[in-house]
């Protein structure tokens, strides 16, 4: 294992986004700004503001990376409450980990290298699960949705943020000009990696769109879904409890 991180077999079809992600890394926070204008941290305070966390509370941020959510819950689980932040990819959980670091901001977080589509923890581990914009890398969306209302205690909730399908016709030709062509413009330049970018682009309009989402948590045993878009549907918010 690396970096100390708890680990846990990886499959193979997972390799590759592994890999991409890997090497995006230390790029990863200056192109998220990048792309969205800084958007996402809006997206990424409305998220977390959101959610029914509260002090005390026990959290699993999957598909973690890099920490801006992590981050931003830490301030409301407060010192009794505690943050699992679990990635597959080493490579974000060392740049996560080496940011809160440089913050002051070491008690209450713990690491763990993870699969979302099997999670190491017992059932009914956690208040609050987790996952913005991680769930579209994930091969088996349904096997990790099911593994998140596992782990959740019953009445937890689970939210996901993740691109969706955009709403106004008129913003269409926008996004896609900005997706197709703009994105790897700046993949090249910045991360000198167009394809990870055009992998991210696809990724995205593969992703299923708002309601076959929230059928997807509703088979996954979430009761009370809903979503909320974002920006025109450029992101989606969908919510689910356990019961
Ligand atoms: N949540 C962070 C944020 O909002 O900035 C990071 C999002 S980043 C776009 C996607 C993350 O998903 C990457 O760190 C990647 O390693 C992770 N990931 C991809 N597949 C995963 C899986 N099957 N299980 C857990 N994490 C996964």
């Amino acid at each position: 294992t690396h970096f100390g991180f708890r680990d846990v077999p990886v499959g193979d079809k997972q390799k590759l986004v592994g890999e991409v992600f890997s090497s995006v890394a230390g790029k990863y926070d200056l192109m998220n700004d990048l792309m969205s204008l800084g958007i996402h941290r809006v997206w990424k305070r409305y998220f977390v503001a959101t959610s029914q966390v509260r002090r005390g509370d026990r959290v699993l941020d999957l598909a973690g990376g890099t920490g801006d959510i992590a981050l931003l819950l830490r301030d409301r689980v407060g010192e009794t409450g505690s943050i699992v932040l679990g990635d597959i990819n080493g490579e974000m959980l060392r740049v996560g980990r080496d940011r809160m670091t440089d913050q002051g901001k070491v008690s209450g977080f713990e690491y763990v290298q993870v699969n979302a589509e099997k999670l190491p923890f017992p059932d009914a581990s956690f208040d609050l699960v987790t996952i913005a914009f991680g769930l579209r890398n994930v091969t088996d969306k349904d096997a990790a949705l099911r593994e998140m209302n596992r782990v959740l205690k019953v009445g937890g909730q689970a939210r996901v943020l993740e691109f969706s399908e955009v709403t106004a016709d008129w913003f269409k030709p926008v996004y896609d000009f900005h997706s197709f062509k703009v994105l790897p413009v700046l993949g090249r330049l910045f991360a000198n990696d167009a394809d990870s970018y055009q992998y991210l682009a696809e990724s995205i309009r593969k992703h299923p769109p708002q309601a076959e989402l929230k059928g997807m948590m509703e088979a996954a045993g979430f009761a009370r879904c809903r979503y909320r878009n974002l920006s025109a549907g450029i992101c989606a918010i969908h919510t689910g409890y356990r019961v």
